[in-house]
């Protein structure tokens, strides 16, 4: 039976960002992919010359270790920018048209986005000296500190169009970790962006928005086939087991049943596969794991000929409110984020419908959901032609829902986890779902297997070049 030092089973982008950590702290490192690709959610395709993600379209930036990883895996070069164009602008559908989102504190005070009353109350903010319950949800943080009309407008539709989530349900210290905090630290949200501002010229490190000229796709496959990771896609894994002081982990592949022993194991699948190969060995622990509940989204991107949009598309895109659009959360201006997105002429914007606002969406037909995007985006953006591109994608546990007592049930897992030596599970259900945060976690777990153990045969910290030849099992 094979051999390795750790066995990642998931090959999504936190399968693989931990096989990199490890296998560039010299670790014997695979990774068992149950589809037929690496990357999991994260698929970047071209179509009739545009650029399109299945998932994520770009990552924001500002960990030293995210920065490091790029750097290492040679894939600064490679790397697109967030064009100043894009970064200007953030729309929100208010009043059904769209309105600039303010950037700054004065602008947010100017805005015709709020009545009155409503700035009234956004002034107030550093005088509210209440503070939340344990586990408050993001309409009670928000409306708390900063009215109702600042959760309705703006708060519902970024919590809707970035988790997919709904506000009333999602705890706020997981889904808002920064301004939770800037509470807990400073007792108001505007003395602690005040506070910061102040000193990050002197400490923090640089916000960086980015993709890669060929797509997030980019990154996927470079991290896939880093030094000394062992990639093998077509290997659903089916059982796990502890053997002596590890583990054994069958799979199915097209080739029939394949064992391998592993020193340490971590679960890099969604929260609802975890829970099934969990089942026999802690059934408290998967029990924990099947109540995450996940958010299907659909994905419409359409492609227009540049003189067929009447808005200067000067912008990220927008956001909408559940009052204002049922079942579009957001459209994005891909082709103003990044130049590579649409050929010479074009644009591109991609929908998304559906999310915990609107779960049927993700069961409609393609022409329903390409005929509701429609309808939302001609008044808006001035269509005045028919799409030359129409691309439909759907993710049916597209985001993992921070929604109830999330907190209490991420600690839980961790307390079990203690329990359970050489099992980690490292998943955007845990710590964050975006880009960066899977990176970020991919260090943090590399560096606490790194640290666990002797590691007798494989001498952790080796540099990367001495970590074994990259191999790639594509079943
Ligand atoms: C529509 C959408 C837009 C997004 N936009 C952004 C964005 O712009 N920026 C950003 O930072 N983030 C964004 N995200 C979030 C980000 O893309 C995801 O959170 C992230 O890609 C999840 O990666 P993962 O590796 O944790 O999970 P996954 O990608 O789900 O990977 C898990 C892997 O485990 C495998 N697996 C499951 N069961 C088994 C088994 N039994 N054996 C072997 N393998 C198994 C699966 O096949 C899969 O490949 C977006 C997400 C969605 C859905």
């Amino acid at each position: 039976m094979e051999k390795f030092d750790v066995l990642i089973i998931g090959g999504g982008i936190t399968g693989l960002a931990s096989a990199w950590w490890l296998a560039r702290g010299g670790l014997s490192v695979a990774v068992w992919e149950a589809g037929e690709r690496p990357g999991g959610k994260i698929q970047s395709t071209r179509q009739q010359g545009y650029l399109t993600e299945r998932a994520a379209s770009m990552v924001l930036n500002f960990r030293p270790e995210v920065s490091e990883l790029m750097h290492e895996a040679g894939l600064e070069a490679a790397k697109t920018r967030r064009r100043a164009e894009a970064e200007a602008q953030r729309y929100l559908l208010h009043g059904q048209g769209l309105k600039a989102l303010p950037m700054k504190l004065g602008g947010m005070i100017g805005s015709p986005l709020w009545s009155l009353r409503g700035k009234l109350r956004l002034l107030a903010e550093p005088f509210i000296f209440s503070s939340g319950r344990p586990g408050e949800s993001v309409s009670e943080f928000i409306t708390r500190r900063l009215g109702r009309e600042v959760l309705d407008k703006a708060v519902e539709p970024f919590v809707a169009g970035t988790l997919a989530a709904d506000p009333d349900q999602t705890c706020a210290a997981a889904a808002l970790p920064r301004l939770t905090a800037l509470e807990q630290r400073y007792g108001s949200l505007a003395a602690g962006v005040l506070v910061n501002r102040v000193l990050r010229r002197r400490t923090a490190c640089s916000t960086e928005v980015f993709s890669f000229q060929n797509g997030m796709g980019t990154l996927v496959d470079r991290l896939a086939a880093g030094p000394g990771v062992r990639l093998c896609t077509g290997h659903a894994v089916t059982e796990l087991r502890a053997q002596g002081e590890g583990w054994r982990v069958r799979a199915n592949t097209p080739q029939g049943e394949r064992s391998a022993y592993a020193r340490q194991l971590i679960l890099a699948t969604p929260a609802p596969a975890a829970a099934k190969l969990l089942a026999e060995l802690d059934p408290e622990l998967s029990t924990m794991l099947q109540q995450i509940r996940y958010a299907s989204v659909a994905l419409v991107h359409l492609g227009f000929s540049r003189q067929a949009v009447a808005h200067p598309l000067n912008g990220t895109g927008f956001l909408a409110p559940k009052a204002e659009s049922p079942v579009l959360t957001g459209n994005l201006w891909a082709s103003t984020l990044f130049p590579e997105r649409a050929p010479p002429g074009k644009v591109l914007l991609t929908s998304y419908l559906g999310g915990a606002r609107a779960p049927f969406a993700a069961d409609w037909d393609d022409a329903r959901l390409v005929e509701e995007t429609l309808q939302t985006l001609r008044p808006l953006l001035g269509l005045k032609a028919d799409p030359d591109m129409v691309r439909v994608d759907r993710q049916r546990e597209a985001l993992p829902l921070y929604h109830g007592a999330y907190q209490r049930r991420m600690q839980s897992i961790a307390a079990r986890l203690k329990e359970i030596p050489g099992l980690h599970l490292e998943a955007s259900y845990r710590e964050g779902v975006s880009v960066r945060d899977r990176l970020l976690r991919g260090h943090v777990v590399a560096k606490h297997i790194l640290a666990s153990q002797p590691w007798p045969e494989s001498a952790p910290g080796r540099p990367a070049s001495c970590a074994g030849a990259a191999e790639m099992m594509v079943g």
